[in-house]
């Protein structure tokens, strides 16, 4: 490398956004091309990275190891559902895991993931515990997707105050063939196929030293039968859980139920107020069933066409509005959250006033 060109860019070298960054929206931008349902992040530190992919949808499980509980553990209740997310739980389930143990053994909490990350963790390991890495991740974990990234030592004598590494914990960094090479054996090895890249451009005319962090992504070339995988594997726990939170979710009974009856109740409400509005109109007479009258707003309109096409109507008698369940159960967000008509009978059982038939809600004319 031309020195006086290195010393050119050792006072010029800033990644915006930082690198940390880069290679985290690396792994997310990965997560929402392939959509893994699990994800572990091994050597997961102070969890930045799980604290963004909670945010992907397609995420049910995410769990963290790392040898270190304190650095784990100072951030971890940043993973805990906020109050939000039980007042409007998702329709999705998430759990989130972190466990205290070392990628150099094996335990069957980290079995069945669909994507494992090791974002700048290999260059920690000591030799013993290199060696053994292949095995776990790669033989026993065997996820579908394994990502890898590692600092570029042909990269350091861009950065200013690199000595020898680039942080005191490394036990060693390799260049862009060091890690190909360890990478493609790997690979090799537990049938996987592996693409190279990166993140941190070098400068231009410093194309030759590559990325600053270089990135290995592997994809298993066969998928696992699901009996050869739990059968094969040793069953003992190793790791510690350190954290587990369970996020509220719609496919819970319980966090369903209540989004039902109130989205049953909200319905029920907007339909009585239009209603309402029209028997006024009409006078008080409680011998009179009101028919609806649609007027001309979208939700009146949709109204209209239920009562047309269906032949369902709300009316009011007396002193009670009633709204058939029916016309309720038609309704998008309604429908979309119980699936079927029993469904919906079911979850608001006991929990809404229904006609003496059950076939409509009903409210008293007054009420709120
Ligand atoms: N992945 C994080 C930071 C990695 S720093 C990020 O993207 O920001 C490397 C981490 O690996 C440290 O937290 C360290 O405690 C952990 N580590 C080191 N050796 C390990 C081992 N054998 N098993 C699991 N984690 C290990």
């Amino acid at each position: 490398m031309d020195k006086n060109f290195q010393e050119e860019f050792t006072q010029v070298i800033k990644f915006k956004p930082p690198l940390y960054k880069q290679r985290h929206q690396f792994v997310k931008d990965l997560v929402e091309k392939y959509k893994p349902k699990k994800v572990a992040d091994l050597g997961c530190a102070d969890c930045s990275l799980l604290r963004m992919l909670k945010f992907c949808s397609c995420i049910e499980e995410l769990a963290g190891l790392d040898i270190c509980a304190n650095v784990m553990k100072e951030k971890m209740h940043t993973l805990s559902p906020l109050p939000a997310d039980y007042l409007q739980p998702s329709e999705r389930s998430l759990t989130i895991t972190l466990h205290h143990g070392s990628v150099a053994h094996k335990d069957p909490c980290m079995l069945g993931f669909d994507l494992v990350t090791c974002i700048e963790l290999i260059e920690h390991l000591e030799e013993p515990e290199l060696k053994k890495f292949p095995e776990v991740v790669f033989g026993f974990m065997a996820p579908s997707i394994v990502v890898i990234s590692t600092p570029n030592s042909e990269f350091n004598p861009l950065l200013p105050g690199v000595m020898l590494y680039r942080h005191p914990d490394h036990k060693f960094e390799w260049n862009q063939a060091q890690f190909q090479s360890w990478a493609l054996e790997t690979a090799r090895c537990y049938d996987y196929s592996v693409e190279f890249t990166g993140v941190g451009h070098p400068p231009t005319g410093m194309e030759r030293a590559g990325f600053c962090t270089q990135i290995g992504v592997f994809t298993r070339k066969y998928p696992q039968s699901g009996e050869s995988v739990l059968s094969e594997k040793p069953t003992e726990a190793v790791y510690k859980t350190v954290f587990k939170a369970v996020y509220p979710s719609l496919k819970d009974e319980k966090y369903l139920q209540n989004a039902v009856i109130s989205e049953v109740i909200f319905t029920a409400q907007i339909i009585k107020h239009r209603l309402t509005s029209k028997h006024e109109e009409y006078g008080n007479d409680p011998e009179r069933k009101s028919k609806f009258q649609p007027s001309m707003d979208c939700f009146s309109d949709y109204l209209g066409k239920l009562v047309v096409e269906k032949n369902m109507e709300p009316f009011v008698s007396g002193n009670e509005v009633y709204i058939p369940l029916a016309i309720i159960f038609s309704f998008p967000k309604v429908n979309r959250l119980c699936g079927t008509f029993e469904k919906l009978c079911k979850l608001i059982a006991g929990k809404v006033t229904l006609s003496s038939d059950g076939s409509a809600v009903m409210f008293s004319i007054e009420g709120e």
